[in-house]
């Protein structure tokens, strides 16, 4: 489950909103002075968000030193592995000096998003110091009374985004460690003629496919469950691939049907381009096709035995592919000969390689680092002199790699700037080659 921590001062509520978190009824508080408790942790429910929540008011005694001392070391151990924190302050009593460092520090050393929550807002006296939350710097805060349960719907939306709806997406499960021996959905896609039954069948070492349909299997694709080098791969067989279409000026389309149909199931798509006809723009709408479903792609290089002027060809082909594919830099091309078997070896190692990298999840920490790096680099632009302010990121999902970025009039930032991001993203984050989103999120 995600982890959500709960910081803030000693008297703000962090307990009362932990216990209102995991529904438990308010107790178990022990005041007694120079007692270390562990740090409490609970399974917590919120509408339908679901995840772990952190209190750690019982630290605040267990390190001498000044309070923003005790404050930081408290929040250091707790952050480690957390999605994201609530800050929550005093909206009755206001601001204090330790909240402004506090979230100074936060904002500076976190790096993961925070919530500020104005906490006892109930009534017209908590009213000036919702006011101050705001000089926080760390977003609209959420006002709301633990005590209450009032505020637990604006909780709700800001955390919302920051956590992952464990039914939202259900072939995202355990999309955080894919199983070592979930079987590789690989698709093998491109246009007639360009030896995809051939790769197949050299593939599964047999000629399986051009025995033709078996019973009850027709138009759909189906996946043909093999193993190489003792690893389980669902090969993502096309009709279009048994199929020899004979109407050939309907082959073009049908190449792209099929291999729509074949995208669907597959995890990593492998593009066959044919050397003796090189890229054609054909090619290049499939790939874009499968990029836009958010699959990863391989290109091989097919015939590469009968290839004349190798590297010539093999430049022009990688060159025309950058041009044509500028969203996505550096998609993985090989070549292979699905005649002679050479290349397969190499081509399987770079499709399971890819479906790793497409199924990881950058931590949180390293990604808000990344983040500020990446702005410091290259500052957001500032229309009508005000600067747009990116806060923070999270990554919502893998599979393929997405992120949400919060902030304030990010809808103002230029496609270049949106770019620009992506780019680096994908270049220092070991994403290369592979669709990334980026949604933007900003705040009310
Ligand atoms: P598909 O329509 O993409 O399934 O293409 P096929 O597998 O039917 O192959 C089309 C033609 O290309 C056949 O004549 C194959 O023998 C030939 N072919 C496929 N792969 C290779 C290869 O690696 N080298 C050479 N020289 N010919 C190939």
């Amino acid at each position: 489950l995600p982890r959500v921590v709960i910081l803030g001062r000693p008297n703000v509520g962090k307990s009362t909103l932990f216990n209102r978190l995991v529904g438990k009824k308010l107790a178990l508080v022990d005041d007694q002075p120079g007692v270390t408790r562990d740090r409490r942790e609970g399974k917590a429910r919120l509408l339908d968000l679901e995840f772990t929540v952190i209190d750690t008011a019982g630290l605040e005694e267990a390190e001498a030193g000044s309070l923003s001392d005790r404050m930081r070391a408290q929040s250091r151990a707790a952050l480690e592995g957390a999605t994201a924190a609530l800050f929550v302050v005093d909206a009755r009593t206001g601001l204090t000096e330790a909240d402004r460092h506090f979230a100074r520090w936060l904002r500076q050393e976190a790096g993961l998003p925070i919530i500020a929550v104005a906490n006892k807002s109930e009534g017209r006296a908590a009213e000036s110091g919702l006011m101050e939350a705001f000089e926080l710097g760390l977003g609209d805060p959420v006002a709301m009374s633990a005590e209450h349960g009032e505020g637990l719907a604006d909780l709700f939306e800001a955390l919302a985004p920051l956590i992952p709806e464990p039914s939202d997406e259900p072939e995202d499960e355990g999309d955080e460690d894919l199983p070592e021996d979930a079987p590789l959905k690989l698709a093998i896609v491109g246009r007639p003629n360009a030896g995809k039954s051939t790769l197949i069948n050299k593939l599964l070492g047999q000629n399986r496919l051009l025995t033709g349909p078996e019973a009850g299997i027709t138009r759909d694709s189906i996946a043909i469950p093999w193993e190489w080098q003792g690893r389980q791969v669902h090969l993502i067989d096309t009709a279009g691939m048994r199929r020899k279409a004979k109407v050939v000026d309907k082959l073009e389309k049908l190449a792209v049907a099929d291999g729509r149909h074949a995208v669907d199931f597959a995890e990593v798509v492998v593009l066959l381009l044919d050397a003796t006809l090189g890229l054609e723009a054909q090619d290049l709408r499939i790939a874009d096709m499968v990029l836009q479903e958010g699959r990863a792609l391989i290109v091989a290089i097919n015939k590469w035995d009968s290839a004349e002027d190798q590297s010539r060809l093999f430049n022009g082909i990688k060159k025309a592919l950058e041009d044509g594919l500028a969203q996505v830099k550096g998609v993985p091309v090989l070549t292979v000969s699905a005649l002679t078997g050479k290349g397969l070896d190499v081509l399987m190692e770079v499709a399971f390689e890819t479906r790793e990298r497409w199924s990881r999840r950058v931590p949180t920490a390293a990604l808000n680092r990344w983040f500020e790096h990446a702005q410091e680099r290259n500052p957001p632009p500032a229309p009508g002199g005000r600067r747009i302010k990116m806060r923070y990121i999270t990554q919502a999902r893998t599979r393929p790699p997405t992120f949400i970025v919060f902030g304030n009039r990010l809808d103002e930032l230029p496609d270049s700037y949106n770019r620009y991001l992506v780019n680096s993203l994908r270049d220092d984050l070991d994403l290369k080659g592979l669709p990334i989103r980026i949604n933007m999120r900003s705040s009310r």
